[in-house]
């Protein structure tokens, strides 16, 4: 038995910090977790959860408009109830949370309802009881905030992600500021939801990052579903008139809105944490820095998830937390790899991708090829909605393995969900083309793709004089 209060001190109640502590446990540590807001973190509170259940809300809408192509007649017009949808989400959310502490309760960490604050590198002080608990190990878990930029005049009317969830009011006019995960997620579901949204985003196109062709179908739906968008300008000023939030923007354009949402990011929870007390070294963002092992520079101090800012998604968090766990308390000698990680942004429709877009792997492979499809989805032919799907394969023209894959389109989530085990397998194009389709399905394209839509030949660098530059 360690002298210290307790063998693990997680800070943060989040996705990381609670599998950290219950895998922990699990190995027989002494652990405690302090959370000073609600247990689950920003996924389960105020972010992944609560978004997809009103992405869930927001669908009805084109399944109601949908629905008298295929003969059935809708008496009225269908009337949406903000409150009862934010009472429905609120009564999840609290089961999920309560899921969260009983979980941990039976595997045995002592759960405390305050803020911690470092001390030193093996002690915390419980702030609100103004306690203090030493601990062999401390694991920093405690996600990220948004990031309020630009900062212009008036910013303090606009709100974050945060509190967009539970608005008393719902928002007929939206202004959402970035063209990022956030932006875009929030921009596409409250249009269905009714609000007149205006999306503005200082780049060319929306989710940079992304492979251009998917960005482009994006925008386009954006468009469709009556989203206003302004590219390349920013806000300049926000005022408060008798009808709204009057704001300017750099191209000339003002616009009045009931609800600014800003989604320029997200930044470490580090401040006032006490990190600089423990001497754990931090980038000029605030992140902890870490090794693949989640080890900061202070021995006994670990971090994972957000507040490391390398790949900020709720399941890198949670195999992180899971790996600390194993490695420090069940002898384990897990690293977590960050590379080829599937991902999805829930818009309507919604993206799944996994591995290189095409941008990136023309930077990196000589020979790229692209196999890409863009159809009508079947359901939209009786509906006569107007939406494509996009899909698209990304292939080393060398060795014939799948590099990337691409998708716009319902169900795009889930498809990413299994391309990812076929990528992280090393699948080759050969593969796709060898597996039977599913017919009639959507996700059938994917291996029926058998003309190759382009091929990317990266000229060789040291050809000598008047030689074209690679675009690498
Ligand atoms: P993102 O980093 O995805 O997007 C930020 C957006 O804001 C970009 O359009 C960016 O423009 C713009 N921006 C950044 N700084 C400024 C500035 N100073 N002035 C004007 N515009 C600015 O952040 P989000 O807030 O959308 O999401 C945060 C994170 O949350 C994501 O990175 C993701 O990890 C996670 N998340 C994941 C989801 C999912 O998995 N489905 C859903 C929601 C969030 P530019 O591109 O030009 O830099």
């Amino acid at each position: 038995m360690s002298s210290y209060d307790v063998d693990l001190f997680v800070i943060g109640g989040g996705s990381g910090g609670v599998r950290a502590a219950r895998i922990a446990a699990g190995h027989g540590a002494r652990v405690m977790l302090a959370e000073e807001y609600r247990m689950g973190g920003t996924c389960v509170i105020r972010g992944c959860v609560p978004k997809k259940l009103y992405v869930y809300a927001s669908r009805f809408a084109d399944d109601f408009a949908d629905a008298e192509g295929y003969g059935w007649t809708i008496p009225e017009k269908p009337t949406f109830d903000w409150t009862r949808l934010v009472e429905a989400k609120e009564r999840e959310i609290s089961r999920l949370s309560q899921i969260y502490a009983n979980n941990l309760g039976k595997a045995g960490v002592e759960i405390v309802q305050s803020r911690a604050e470092i001390m030193d590198a093996n002690t915390v002080r419980l702030v609100s009881q103004d306690r203090r608990v030493t601990a062999g190990t401390i694991l920093v878990a405690t996600g990220g905030t948004p990031v309020l930029e630009p900062s212009i005049p008036g910013l303090e009317l606009a709100i974050s992600s945060n509190e967009l969830f539970d608005l008393p009011e719902f928002p007929k006019r939206l202004l959402v500021i970035g063209g990022g995960y956030i932006g875009v997620e929030f921009a596409s579901l409250f249009a269905r939801l009714g609000s007149n949204v205006t999306i503005i985003f200082r780049g060319e196109n929306v989710l940079r990052g992304f492979d251009d062709d998917l960005r482009e179908g994006l925008r386009t739906e954006l468009a469709h579903a009556g989203i206003r968008i302004l590219a390349g300008a920013l806000p300049t000023g926000i005022a408060q008139t008798t009808d709204g939030r009057r704001v300017s923007f750099s191209n000339g354009e003002t616009g009045v809105f009931d609800q600014i949402l800003v989604a320029t990011g997200r930044r470490p929870h580090t401040k006032g944490l006490g990190l600089e007390a423990a001497g754990v070294e931090t980038d000029a963002l605030g992140a902890v820095k870490v090794d693949a092992f989640a080890r900061t520079n202070v021995p006994s101090i670990y971090a994972v998830g957000d507040v490391t800012n390398r790949v900020n998604l709720t399941p890198v968090a949670i195999r992180e937390g899971h790996a600390f766990a194993d490695n420090v308390f069940g002898g384990k000698d897990v690293a977590v790899v960050h590379a080829g990680i599937p991902t999805a942004v829930f818009t309507t429709p919604e993206i799944g991708t996994v591995g290189l877009s095409e941008q990136e792997a023309r930077k990196i492979f000589n020979i790229v090829d692209i196999y890409s499809a863009s159809f009508r989805p079947m359901k939209a032919t009786l509906s006569g909605r107007q939406e494509k799907t996009l899909m698209k394969i990304v292939v080393d023209g060398e060795t014939d393995q799948v590099l990337g894959v691409h998708i716009l389109g319902h169900d795009a989530g889930e498809m990413a969900q299994l391309l990812g085990i076929s990528v992280k397998l090393g699948a080759k194009k050969a593969d796709f083309d060898a597996t039977m389709a599913v017919h009639p399905t959507a996700a059938e394209e994917l291996v029926t793709m058998r003309t190759r839509s382009a091929r990317y030949e990266r000229e060789v660098l040291d050809a000598g004089p008047g030689a074209a530059i690679a675009e690498a």
